[in-house]
């Protein structure tokens, strides 16, 4: 389960995702794909994030896809079609966009896992904690 809750911070990451493929991707056609890619993976993310699972350790992004009822592992490789073919696909441009945006969050409370507890900022019942410096933290 996958919840963008700083749509602000995502909205970054894919902003600078489109600007570095506009940077460094020089033939049109590939340009045009990656472009597409990254956009299907935004709105994947943030329709279907509950059929995705992040993995810190290797970083890879686990899509179970509703329309073809595979799962698949993504990084820097895919084991869909469009990668065997050589071409950009939503599933890598998500893994990246995913690890960006967790990797830009430096308050952890702002994104977790759904059924994660953060012990030490649970509310003791004393004190209501709403910041954090200048981090609101609920
Ligand atoms: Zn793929």
């Amino acid at each position: 389960m996958l919840e963008i809750e700083n749509k602000d911070r995502f909205g970054k990451v894919i902003a600078d995702a489109l600007a570095k493929i506009e940077l460094t991707v020089t033939d049109a056609g590939m340009k045009k794909r990656w472009i597409n890619a990254i956009a299907k993976a935004a709105v994947e993310i943030e329709e279907n994030g509950v059929f995705m699972t992040y993995q810190e350790d290797d970083h890879s992004l686990i899509i179970w896809s509703q329309k073809s009822n595979n799962i698949y592992t993504a990084n820097g490789v895919c084991q869909c079609r469009a990668f065997e073919q050589g071409s950009p696909c939503f599933h890598r441009a998500a893994a990246r966009l995913v690890r960006l945006y967790l990797e830009a969050e430096n308050a952890p409370t702002e994104v977790r896992m759904q059924g994660e507890e953060i012990p030490y900022l649970k509310n003791n019942g004393y004190t209501k904690v709403e910041r954090i410096g200048a981090i609101r933290i609920n």
